[in-house]
């Protein structure tokens, strides 16, 4: 397969409609232009490539996808730098991470090099949806949906992969807030064996109800145990979690098949390894952090993920308790790897590990 063909919208939308939209642009609600789509077919390989305007899919009502959910998606940004260039970060982890949820799902593997050339097109196709806002970024959305018609259960034949890209302001406004996390005792997330590490749409599916009893109890998120004693610490609906003791170091649960393995996790990790603090991938129980936090041998908490980079995490309940994690706003560690990280992803900061990959 060679290069992207170029559809370019024949409507865009006009300069002065969209200075207004990306002044205050939130989160996943703005789309640009345009979008990327590459076809599988078992006999022709990954083929018909392009960048198009962006618009309404047309689906057959018997789409594999539609019935049995064979469906992975990423979440990657890119960012405005200082000097007008443009950088995606670590688009490289993504498309190796889309290649192991596609072997999960028993989908076609899109190769990594055309993961990271259709994030690329849509991005300098349609840079002028870059916010020029603080914290502003285009987030890209890669996705891929098994779009052959049959109703029998099999892997499918066919697959659409397409990318979206959606202008972003700071997730939170203001700077980072302090959330309130549900711990559910009635629902998990995924088990030993399933699709927890997988990013597919059934993941978000399934954690749905226990996010929504989470807010209708009065807290932000929900956070997840794991599935066979229910005691260990997994991570929210969609971002991982870590832990910082008294003592400097960090933990954060193991990677082992029902945690995601997240970008912003290993970034992290690393960020601190930097910094000479000392990070454990380890499991944590529930009873363990309550108990931390009341003695003061945990000092911050704080959840992450591309959409908000860092959360820091103020208090956290289940049935029977509610307890409060430090002062219950956003504690120094949690604070300064968030500058650090974002500092780096906006190239405000050295990048050490070259993540970032400067596309103009
Ligand atoms: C995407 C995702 C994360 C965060 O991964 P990043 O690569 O850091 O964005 C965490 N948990 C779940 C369930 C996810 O889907």
């Amino acid at each position: 397969m060679t290069g992207f063909a170029f559809e370019p919208n024949p409507t865009p939308m006009s300069v002065n409609e969209r200075s207004g939209l990306l002044a205050d642009p939130g989160f996943g609600r703005i789309f640009t232009d345009h979008m990327a789509t590459i076809r599988y077919s078992a006999d022709k390989g990954w083929h018909d490539a392009k960048i198009t305007a962006r618009g309404p899919l047309t689906v057959d009502p018997a789409t594999a996808v539609l019935h049995y959910a064979q469906e992975i998606f990423e979440g990657l940004k890119a960012y405005a730098l200082d000097d007008g260039g443009i950088a995606m970060f670590r688009a490289d982890a993504n498309a190796a991470r889309f290649r192991k949820s596609a072997q999960r799902m028993a989908m076609a593997e899109l190769p990594d090099e055309l993961f990271v050339e259709s994030c690329k097109q849509l991005v300098l196709t349609d840079r002028d949806w870059i916010p020029n806002v603080d914290g502003g970024a285009l987030y890209l959305r890669p996705f891929m949906i098994a779009s052959e018609v049959f109703l029998g259960v099999k892997p499918a034949a066919e697959y659409l992969y397409c990318v979206l890209a959606s202008s972003v302001g700071a997730y939170w406004k203001g700077g980072a807030r302090a959330v309130s996390l549900w711990v559910s005792h009635d629902y998990t997330r995924a088990a030993p064996g399933g699709t927890g590490e997988a990013k597919c749409g059934g993941n978000y599916a399934t954690s749905l109800v226990a996010q929504q009893d989470a807010i209708a109890r009065g807290h932000d998120q929900v956070v997840f145990l794991d599935a066979v004693e229910r005691r260990w610490i997994e991570e929210l609906g969609g971002m991982n979690i870590f832990f910082v003791m008294a003592d400097g170091s960090l933990v954060t649960p193991p990677l082992g098949g029902t945690i995601l393995p997240g970008i912003t996790r290993a970034s992290l990790i690393q960020l601190a390894r930097d910094e000479g603090l000392t990070v454990r991938e380890e499991r944590y129980a529930i009873e363990q952090w309550r108990a931390d936090a009341e003695s003061g041998a945990l000092v911050e908490s704080f959840a992450c993920g591309t959409a908000a980079v860092v959360t820091p995490i103020g208090r956290v309940a289940g049935p029977g308790y509610d307890f409060t994690i430090g002062s219950g706003g956003t504690g120094q560690t949690t604070a300064r790897l968030l500058a650090r990280l974002s500092d780096l992803q906006r190239g405000r900061a050295p990048d050490p590990h070259g993540w970032l990959q400067r596309i103009a």
